[in-house]
C-alpha cells in the first residue's frame, strides 16, 4: 500500500555515515548527495517549498487542503523529522540489505562462511525477533550496519506524505517535512531555521520498535583528553619516562566500573570511554557523560573536571589537557506545559490499537536540540532494532505501522 519499503531500500545504499568533529556541515558529501535525491523525489511529489541547503538540509511543505479557512486556520502544522546520516561505528557503505519474507522464527544467516566469517542473526541473541514471526524483515549482509536509524524515518515521512497526495479526500493541516544531517555525531540540527520552516511543533520519527515514543532523553557531554608521556630509551629511562598509556589507564581507573553504558538502564546516568588511543609519547581518550537527570549531569561533569585535576596535580598541569562540550539537553523540561503534543502521539497510538511504550530514551534526538530551541519535538518509533551495527534491522509492517501513525496523528489533529 504504501511505497515505504522501496524507498526505504533505495535510501540504505547511499553511503551518509558522518563523521566526528569535522569541520563543515554536512561532515560528509555522501550526505549531501542523498539530500539532493531526496528534493527532488519531493519535488516530483508536487510539495510545495522544496529547499536542498549546500548544509544537506532538505525542507518542504504539503500544504493544508482543509477548504474552510475558518478551520483551517485552527488546524496546527506539524512537523516530520528524520536525518539522513548513519551512525560513526560501522560502515553505511555499500549496504546491501534483503528482504527475508513471511520470516519463520529461525536463525537468519546475514554472511556465510567458516566459523570466523559467519554473522547470523538469531532469536537467541536478540530474543524481540521472534515477535516479527509472519512479518517481513530487511536484514543487512553482515558486512555493514542497514541505516534503518535513520533512512526508515525519511522513509515512512515520504511514504506517508505520498499517501495524502494520493488521497486529497482525506483533510489535513500544513505538513511540514525536515531532514538533517549528522545527527549521529551532534550537529543537532543547529542550522534548521525553524521560524522559516514554520511547525508549530514536530516529531522525529527516530524511535526503535512500534509503540516507542519519547519525551525525555539525557543530558549530554563529550569530553577529549590529550596526555602528553615523555619517550625515554626504555633501557635508561628509571625515574625518567612517562608513559602515557599507563597515565591514560590510571586516569579511566578514576571512573567507577559500575557507571558506564554496559552496567546501567533506565534513569542511570554513566560515564563511557568511547576510545583510548595512542603511545608512550602522547594518548587520548574520547569520553561521553550521560544522565537524565540535570543536576547529577553537572555533577557528573565537576567529577570529570576533578579527575583531570587529580591527574595535573600529580604529573604537571601541561601533561593533561581536557576539551569538554555539552552535547545536547534533556527535551523533558520544555515539554512541560505542552502535553498536549505528546498526547496527540498517545491519542494516535490507541486509535491504531498500539501499545504505548513510554520510554526515558538514553540517548539524544534532534528533537531535543530543537525542543530546546522552541519547537517541542518528541520521538516516536520508526520500527527498527540493533541500531548502529550489523545486526540491524526493521520489519516491513513496522514501518507502515510508522506511516499509519503520522497518517493518524494528523487526522487527530484536524478533528481536535
Ligand atoms: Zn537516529
Amino acid at each position: 500500500m504504501y511505497s515505504t519499503l522501496n524507498r526505504f531500500l533505495k535510501y540504505v545504499t547511499y553511503d551518509t555515515q558522518s563523521v566526528d568533529r569535522a569541520e563543515q556541515t554536512p561532515s560528509t558529501p555522501g550526505q549531501l548527495v542523498l539530500a539532493e535525491v531526496l528534493g527532488k523525489e519531493l519535488e516530483s511529489l508536487g510539495l510545495m517549498d522544496v529547499e536542498v541547503t549546500p548544509h544537506a538540509y532538505v525542507t518542504a511543505t504539503c500544504p493544508s487542503n482543509i477548504k474552510d479557512a475558518n478551520k483551517k486556520n485552527k488546524v496546527p502544522a506539524i512537523g516530520f523529522v528524520a536525518h539522513i546520516d548513519t551512525a560513526t561505528e560501522v560502515t553505511g557503505k555499500d549496504v546491501k540489505p534483503s528482504v527475508v519474507t513471511n520470516y519463520d522464527g529461525g536463525d537468519i544467516t546475514l554472511k556465510d562462511g567458516d566459523e570466523s566469517e559467519r554473522v547470523v542473526l538469531s532469536p537467541k541473541d536478540f530474543p524481540y525477533l521472534l515477535n516479527y514471526r509472519g512479518q517481513d524483515i530487511v536484514v543487512t549482509d553482515g558486512n555493514t550496519l542497514l541505516g534503518a536509524d535513520n533512512k526508515a524515518g525519511v522513509a515512512e515521512i515520504i511514504a506517508g506524505t505520498e499517501w495524502l497526495i494520493q488521497h486529497p479526500e482525506i483533510e489535513h493541516g500544513d505538513v511540514k517535512i525536515a531532514f538533517t544531517p549528522d545527527e549521529e555525531v551532534g550537529h543537532l540540527a543547529k542550522l534548521l531555521d525553524i521560524e522559516k520552516w514554520g511547525a508549530d511543533f514536530a516529531y522525529t520519527l527516530d524511535g526503535g520498535a512500534v509503540g516507542e515514543i519519547c519525551w525525555e532523553n539525557f543530558n549530554a557531554a563529550s569530553a577529549v583528553i590529550d596526555i602528553k608521556g615523555r619517550a625515554v630509551h626504555p633501557g635508561k629511562s628509571k625515574g625518567l619516562m612517562l608513559n602515557a598509556v599507563t597515565m591514560g589507564q590510571e586516569f579511566n581507573a578514576l571512573f567507577p566500573p559500575s557507571e558506564t553504558p554496559a552496567t546501567t538502564e533506565g534513569y542511570e546516568g554513566y560515564y563511557h570511554c568511547l576510545s583510548f588511543n595512542g603511545s608512550v609519547e602522547g594518548v587520548t581518550l574520547k569520553y561521553i557523560i550521560r544522565d537524565h537527570d540535570t543536576q547529577k549531569f553537572e555533577e557528573r561533569k565537576k567529577f570529570m573536571e576533578k579527575a583531570v585535576k587529580w591527574m595535573q596535580d600529580k604529573y604537571g598541569s601541561d601533561r593533561f589537557v581536557i576539551d569538554m562540550r555539552d552535547q545536547y539537553r534533556n527535551m523533558a523540561d520544555k515539554v512541560k506545559g505542552h502535553e498536549e503534543i505528546v498526547e496527540l502521539a498517545l491519542s494516535a497510538m490507541r486509535e491504531l490499537g498500539i501499545e504505548p511504550n513510554i520510554v526515558p530514551m538514553r540517548g539524544g534526538t534532534d528533537g531535543a536540540a530543537l525542543s530546546w530551541r522552541g519547537l517541542v519535538t518528541p520521538n516516536i518509533f520508526t520500527g527498527g532494532h540493533n541500531y548502529h551495527g550489523k545486526f540491524e534491522f526493521i520489519s516491513v509492517q513496522s514501518m507502515d505501522k510508522a506511516v499509519d501513525m503520522m497518517l493518524k496523528i494528523l487526522e487527530l489533529a484536524v478533528k481536535k
